[in-house]
């Protein structure tokens, strides 16, 4: 039996899914018999440069006479276009006929009448890939294009091709698809074949597939030979990845902070032969996918109980630790990537501690100034996050450490606002900040939010530091 993919090839251009804005204007140029010399068709691989350059083959030597109708899809010409033996319809791969014979054997072949159809058609795969000298000939044929010639370069780097070539072919931009396409598309196949496939198992292939139908397709494929009706689990066996409702509990974990959870989780997964990397990267992708349900309120509807900052907090710590995997892939360094993406949720990375307790490249990655912190966890309940962690013995950095711009860029939009044009001053542990004449507004304004600063310094650097708050006519003293 044919490969699905095969089996699934649109035989008409309203079968292919997704790129309507190119198939409409081919329709159009059709119907009217303005058929250009040379097509550029450009975009992501699989998902549907080289069929809709066949379709537009079939198109011009279908034999229906009306426009309407062509291509077809069922008579004798369309046929042949679709087994790939149509004499006049000449598929090339531009990589593999670069020698000088080809090129030779292209411009003495495009000058050749049609064989058998009205048109001759030359598709060029990967256009991109062509030598030197092939593209000069190709251009030759472009500036004095044979009649009955139609020439389509495909190509996923069109930004490779030559100025000279680009400006003489009809460009069409192909689109990624959408996993919601491809599931549309997924779900007729498994109707046709009588194979029963759960939405969420359509979805990881779709999303596995990552907007190529081409790559959808043959995935769909090993999913049949498993049997009769695909689940998720199944699906995720068949595609060797780690189970989603697992990859979950351990987001779960993360973000509740058991430490414990994550390290049997991340352990059962080692055991079982998931490879650490991956599993970090599908945490990542798992924490993704509830940012996005958090924030447009769609998708399957997994959420996560943290605010959305924090989630993105914990997808960068998660990438910055990604090249950990590349020196040492195992259990360890995803212990390490769990602990880290912990810390920055805490907001107790440990840039105080002795660099020998973390290693080298924890040091590096060490942000400069103190990680953003949780604000409600960080103002209600510092003391109780301090006590986790029992080496941290000095979480007050030194007094040297006070940094206004970190005060500052801690600080919410309002409060930084009221910030902005207080001349300040640190000196023997205190913090001074004047407003001028021109600035009482935002003297007032602060005075309201002092609490709110005082807290802030405190976070930034522990108890140490008194407030002093001059404006016009007045002056307010606070201690830290
Ligand atoms: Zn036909």
């Amino acid at each position: 039996m044919a490969a699905i993919y095969q089996r699934a090839r649109p035989r008409r251009f309203d079968q292919i899914v997704g790129q309507s804005h190119v198939t409409e204007i081919l329709l159009a140029a059709i119907s009217q018999q303005k058929i250009g010399h040379a097509y550029l068709f450009s975009g992501p691989r699989g998902v549907g440069k080289t069929t809709t350059a066949r379709l537009l083959a079939m198109a011009l030597n279908c034999q229906r006479t009306s426009a309407e109708e062509r291509p077809c899809g069922s008579c004798e010409s369309c046929e042949l276009v679709q087994r790939g033996s149509h004499p006049d319809v000449i598929e090339l791969d531009a990589a593999s006929n670069n020698s000088v014979e080809d090129v030779r054997d292209l411009r003495e072949k495009v000058t050749l009448a049609p064989l058998r159809g009205e048109s001759r058609v030359w598709i060029l795969d990967e256009a991109h890939m062509l030598s030197r000298a092939a593209s000069n000939a190709l251009l030759k044929t472009l500036e004095e294009p044979p009649p009955k010639l139609v020439f389509i370069l495909a190509t996923t780097e069109p930004e490779k091709l030559p100025a000279t070539i680009l400006s003489r072919c009809q460009h069409f931009r192909f689109r990624r698809l959408t996993d919601a396409e491809i599931r549309s598309k997924l779900e007729g196949l498994c109707r046709q074949a009588e194979i029963e496939a759960s939405t969420p198992a359509l979805d990881l292939v779709a999303k596995v597939a990552d907007g190529a139908m081409r790559d959808a397709e043959s995935l769909l494929e090993r999913l049949f030979t498993s049997g009769k009706s695909i689940t998720l689990d199944a699906a995720e066996e068949a595609l060797g990845l780690p189970p989603q409702e697992r990859l979950r509990q351990l987001a779960e974990a993360l973000v509740a902070g058991e430490l414990s959870t994550l390290f049997d989780l991340a352990n059962s997964f080692y055991q079982q032969g998931y490879a650490p990397r991956s599993i970090a990267e599908k945490l990542s992708l798992t924490l993704r996918d509830a940012l996005v349900n958090q924030v447009s309120k769609t998708g399957d509807g997994f959420t996560l109980a943290i605010e959305a900052i924090d989630l993105q907090r914990l997808i960068h710590a998660l990438d910055d630790d990604q090249e950990r995997f590349t020196k040492r892939d195992d259990l360890f360094s995803l212990e390490v990537t769990l602990i880290k993406a912990l810390n920055t949720l805490t907001g107790q990375l440990p840039q105080y501690y002795p660099g020998e307790t973390v290693g080298e490249s924890a040091e590096r990655n060490r942000p400069a100034t103190p990680e953003p912190t949780l604000p409600s966890l960080a103002t209600e309940k510092p003391p109780e996050v301090a006590k986790q962690i029992p080496t941290a013995k000095t979480i007050e950095p030194p007094a040297s450490k006070l940094n206004w711009h970190t005060v500052k860029s801690k600080a919410n939009p309002q409060l930084k606002a009221f910030l902005m044009p207080a001349q300040e001053s640190i000196q023997d542990f205190q913090v001074t900040l004047r407003y001028s004449e021109t600035h009482k507004f935002h003297f007032a304004e602060l005075k309201k939010r002092h609490d709110e600063l005082v807290e802030l310094i405190q976070q930034v650097a522990g108890q140490r530091y008194s407030l002093l708050i001059e404006g016009p006519g007045e002056t307010l003293r606070k201690k830290s």
